[in-house]
């Protein structure tokens, strides 16, 4: 077999599949592999027609496969798996080739790859795909790290198979070196988990306090989709919403077990920004909410635990409190992006990685799953200042957030008053309450440190670091 190939894709369930269609759809042609080579045979058997595919049953044939520079890419299970497949394949290539694991991979793991790989002189690049299966046959947002060199050779096809934004750019870009991409795939699903959570606490706050049905809710939410809020999400959520279960009649949301489930990359988002020392209080309730979720028996242990006793609002304050929860919700979407794209920042400082944020917005403009009209602001605030310190900082999100915030706390208000949990809500407007305070607890905090710890504190109206002998016979 003869080296015609400009591609290769190992790993041929849903994603790697629907990515290798992409490549052939697009011109490439493909070599495809899989550990369970009837998956390979499959593919070719039913999607053969779609373009040219050089089907590999072993590991050589697929390296042999591919033209030089090899590119190949490695759709399989994260963890374990990526590396065993990395070192079945790393033996056969030679310096200048590039393996590219499109993998949900923590990007700890992609730093740790890259360096061993390019101690052989293979390129190692660590690339986030997100847009689900549709997304990678039709068009993914791809956020691939790596040596600047690997992206030479691989950006134009992958900005190629990639989605577009409305103007037609693609949304793929060189994230930076080495783990970046997957560090920011990564913040992007944190960023999803926390989209989604504001979502279901809109949905819950005009169905339990407004008394709205399923039905009016995704009547609502089409209509939101028409404004600020249109979004991929928001649209998906009116059509789960609209969706009547037919074994029951029943709306198809009352039907589903109320426990929300997870793969651990919002957890991963979480417990990086603790290391980074990053307050991503709307991502970490998202990833909270879901688990208390899961706890049915401490659910039903408290089953029995007093709540108010607030009627429901009458039917027109409902239709404005769809309003209030409108702002309640773009609000809430402003900080929990504020506090994703300084996670990136701070990701970016440590690990020297040179991240442009207004392309991260650019490239998650489609494609990915928190697709939204919302990022091209995002993006416009990064192009108009390169050194944003915080989205709040931006001039035009700044006034939003501004007037909205009457009817963000008026929301709150009803919610707390009918005991139904805003965890995201609250948790953002706690922090946009905090950064804007003039002081903090803080002070005290420090006063507490220093009286049992001795940790000492620094002063407001002096430098240096103080300590005070307080009284008692400690
Ligand atoms: P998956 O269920 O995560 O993985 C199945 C694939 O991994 C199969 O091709 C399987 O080969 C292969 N595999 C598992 N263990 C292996 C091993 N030890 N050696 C070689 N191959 C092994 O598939 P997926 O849902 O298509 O996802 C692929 C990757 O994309 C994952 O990292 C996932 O996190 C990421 N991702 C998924 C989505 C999504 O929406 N599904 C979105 C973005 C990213 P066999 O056929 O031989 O078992």
């Amino acid at each position: 077999m003869g080296a015609s190939a400009q591609i290769g894709v190992t790993g041929l369930a849903v994603m790697g599949r629907n990515l290798a269609r992409n490549f052939a759809r697009n011109g490439y042609t493909v070599a495809v592999h899989n550990r369970t080579a009837a998956r390979t045979r499959a593919l070719v058997e039913e999607f053969g027609q779609e373009g040219d595919f050089v089907a590999a049953e072993s590991a050589e044939d697929f390296v042999a496969a591919l033209e030089r520079p090899r590119r190949l890419v490695v759709m399989v299970k994260a963890g374990e798996p990526t590396d065993a497949v990395i070192e079945e394949f790393a033996p056969l290539l030679e310096p200048g080739d590039m393996i590219v694991d499109g993998g949900n991979a923590h990007f700890a793991d992609t730093r740790r790859r890259e360096r061993a790989l390019r101690e052989r002189g293979v390129h190692f690049v660590g690339a986030g795909v997100s847009g689900g299966e549709e997304g990678a046959l039709n068009g993914p947002s791809i956020m691939p790290g790596g040596s600047q060199e690997s992206y030479e050779a691989l950006g134009p096809m992958l900005e190629k198979i990639s989605a577009k934004a409305a103007d037609g750019s693609p949304c793929t870009a060189h994230i930076g070196p080495d783990g970046a991409g997957h560090f920011v795939k990564m913040v992007h699903n944190g960023i999803e988990y926390a989209d989604m959570q504001l979502i279901a606490e809109a949905y819950q706050l005009l169905r339990e306090v407004a008394g709205h049905s399923p039905a009016e809710i995704a009547d609502i939410f089409r209509t939101w989709n028409t404004g600020r809020l249109d979004s991929y999400l928001i649209e998906i959520t009116a059509e789960v919403l609209a969706h009547v279960d037919s074994a029951t009649g029943e709306p198809f949301v009352d039907v589903v077990r109320d426990q929300a489930e997870q793969k651990g990359t919002g957890r991963w988002t979480v417990q990086i920004a603790l290391d980074l020392g990053v307050p991503v209080s709307g991502i970490a309730e998202a990833v909270f909410a879901r688990s208390l979720s899961g706890h049915r028996e401490l659910r039903d242990a408290s089953r029995g635990l007093a709540g108010p006793t607030a009627e429901p609002l009458g039917k027109a304050d409902a239709a404005a409190f769809a309003d209030q929860v409108e702002q309640a919700l773009y609000a809430s979407k402003i900080v929990s992006y504020t506090q994703g794209f300084h996670q990136i920042a701070a990701g970016s400082e440590e690990y020297d990685w040179n991240i442009d944020l207004g392309a991260v917005a650019s490239i998650w403009r489609g494609g990915c799953i928190i697709r939204a009209a919302f990022l091209d602001r995002i993006r416009a605030a990064y192009d108009a200042r390169s050194d944003l310190p915080s989205l709040l900082a931006d001039e035009g999100f700044a006034r939003e957030i501004g007037e909205a915030q009457d009817d963000w706390r008026a929301v709150l208000v009803a919610a707390t008053r009918q005991g139904e949990p805003a965890p995201g809500f609250a948790a953002a407007l706690a922090y946009y309450d905090a950064l804007r305070a003039d002081r903090l607890p803080a002070a005290l905090t420090q006063g507490q440190r220093d009286y049992f710890g001795a940790h000492t504190y620094r002063r407001a109206d002096r430098e240096g670091t103080f300590h005070t002998l307080w009284g008692g016979d400690r």
